[in-house]
């Protein structure tokens, strides 16, 4: 590796002395090579710099919230706008009865919107919405898919109770006999069917909704009186204009969403339809934060290109653009390379890498020739990236699969269990 690194070798130590493990998370010190830089310093459009000062056109547009570019002029310009005019007051602006306006104009289910900080918070408050519409406590879920860090669904159990996990029962994702028998077992105490709008969870391949899936999910539902949430707190306006399941014609009663709605400004949301309404307002549920009018102005701003722009097809066309390259390239070394998923949410992962240790050489020479990708979770496109970005990512990979190639076979093993445990070697 020729790229310095000295800042960011500096700010690790000085971390691991004053922040728990170094870091948390998702950011936790050893889920990414060891030649990942953890900190950086500055994002202009489609690319990050890191503390060092290396610059890499950045794949995973901050796990999602960056969908038209790091510092966008527009969004931007709105959220210091209104920040110099009142952000946390002691009440709301007229923004937020606007955005709610706005999103349920936009999102075909949604006839109310409350409006929250982190994803979790959202998908916490669907979980609320559905046990108080329902007076019941069992929700179905599929196992493996993420739907945030609260105790109630952190993927690491540890510092919870039994209690916090009580009454959820797993099913397989696109799996309608599991699905089935998860509502059985329920029996007559089911509150929810939670679901991903596609199968996005991390180190295996991505799957879209299969058709059967997502129809008996709703029908489920109406059989039963639960309510059908679906997380889109991470896919939501990145595979559609409206709620992403509206692509193939189910309609859920809640959807989440968070992570993209301003653009990289912290808001998430819940929207309902009219059933869970009532349900909604008798829930007690706040935060000091969540009435910001700044990151409102910069979601608005945002959703104003979510109308007037074709950065959906764009994000779309060039991820497909970026999938069938490298899986062409990647033969032409004669190796395989598996792209799964929607080509603007894209997972790459290679065959016979069960120890992930080609992902791990891959992405380090990718990361050398200034492109930042991510070994095994699924990466995000944005529109601020161009024609010209993905040609210098089919480039880099070119050399990248060469490396690969000549190198592989004396690859050092990757220790997966010490990363999945979150780095704590
Ligand atoms: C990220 C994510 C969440 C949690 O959102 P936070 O803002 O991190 O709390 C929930 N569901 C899905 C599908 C996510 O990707």
């Amino acid at each position: 590796m020729t790229r310095a690194n000295s800042q960011d070798r500096a700010l690790r130590d000085r971390a691991a002395a004053v922040i728990p493990g170094g870091m948390y998370g998702h950011q936790a010190v050893g889920l990414l090579p060891d030649d990942y830089p953890q900190f950086f310093k500055r994002g202009d459009g489609a690319h990050i710099w890191d503390a060092d000062g290396n610059r890499y056109l950045d794949l995973m547009c901050a796990y999602g919230p960056n969908l038209f570019g790091y510092a966008h002029p527009e969004i931007d310009a709105a959220y210091v706008r209104q920040l110099g005019v009142g952000d946390t007051l002691t009440g709301p602006t007229a923004l937020m009865v606007r955005l709610a306006e706005e999103m349920t104009e936009m999102v075909g289910h949604a006839a109310w919107a409350m409006f929250c900080k982190n994803g979790t918070d959202a998908t916490t408050m669907a979980l609320m919405t559905a046990r108080a519409h329902t007076r019941r406590k069992t929700i179905v879920r599929a196992k493996g898919a993420y739907h945030g860090a609260a105790p109630w669904c952190t993927p690491r159990p540890t510092g919870t109770i039994d209690a916090d996990h009580a009454h959820q029962i797993f099913c397989d994702y696109n799996d309608v006999a599991s699905l089935e028998e998860a509502v059985a077992k329920a029996g007559d105490d089911l509150a929810a069917i939670f679901a991903a709008p596609f199968k996005h969870d991390a180190f295996i391949d991505q799957a879209r909704p299969d058709l059967a899936y997502a129809r008996k999910a709703r029908e489920l539902a109406d059989a039963t009186g639960a309510l059908l949430i679906v997380d889109d707190v991470r896919a939501g306006l990145r595979v559609a204009r409206d709620c992403s399941w509206s692509a193939i014609g189910v309609e859920p009663d809640l959807s989440t969403w968070g992570k993209c709605i301003a653009n990289g400004h912290p808001i998430s949301a819940l929207l309902g339809s009219e059933k869970a309404r009532k349900a909604a307002a008798s829930i007690y549920v706040t935060g000091s934060f969540w009435f910001q009018a700044a990151p409102m102005a910069a979601a608005l701003e945002t959703l104003r290109l979510v109308r007037t722009t074709d950065y959906l097809e764009r994000i779309a066309g060039m991820g497909e653009r970026l999938s069938a390259g490298l899986t062409e390239r990647a033969a032409a070394h004669g190796l395989g390379l598996r792209c799964s998923g929607p080509g603007q949410m894209p997972l790459y992962l290679f065959d016979d890498d069960p120890d992930l240790r080609k992902g791990f050489f891959f992405v380090s020479q990718m990361l050398d020739r200034g492109a930042y990708l991510h070994p095994w979770h699924n990466m995000f496109l944005c529109a601020a990236m161009t024609d010209a970005d993905i040609d210098g990512v089919l480039n880099a990979a070119e050399d990248a699969f060469a490396a690969l190639k000549r190198e592989g076979p004396g690859l050092a093993p990757v220790d997966k269990l010490a990363f999945l445990a979150g780095g704590q070697r």
